[in-house]
């Protein structure tokens, strides 16, 4: 017998965006519903992350606005699950589950 396992998580599970430096690992976290705008730059010396308003930075505010409308979809007769990578799920130290 086979069996297969997969992971799934609802837009309504997404509690947090963060950002993590790939330079120096230090990590920005904002609940998902107070993020008003992407991080541009880190106090390391990794350099701009992005211009202001710019093409990044637009896509990260409406992948949010996106997330949130998505979010907001609780009365239709169905639901929306995207499937991660088995392994892939990140975990936080002091994180409740
Ligand atoms: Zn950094």
């Amino acid at each position: 017998m086979t069996v297969e396992t997969k992971s799934t998580i609802e837009f309504g599970d997404i509690q947090t965006i963060e950002f993590e430096c790939k330079n120096c690992h230090f990590v920005r976290s904002w609940p998902i519903d107070a993020f008003q705008a992407p991080p541009h730059e880190c106090a390391c010396d990794s350099g701009l992350w992005m211009a202001l308003g710019g093409d990044t930075y637009s896509k990260i505010k409406h992948a949010v606005s996106f997330i949130h409308a998505l979010k907001a979809m609780t009365k239709e007769p169905f639901s929306i699950r995207l499937g991660i990578k088995n392994g892939s799920l990140a975990h936080v130290s002091g994180e409740k589950d």
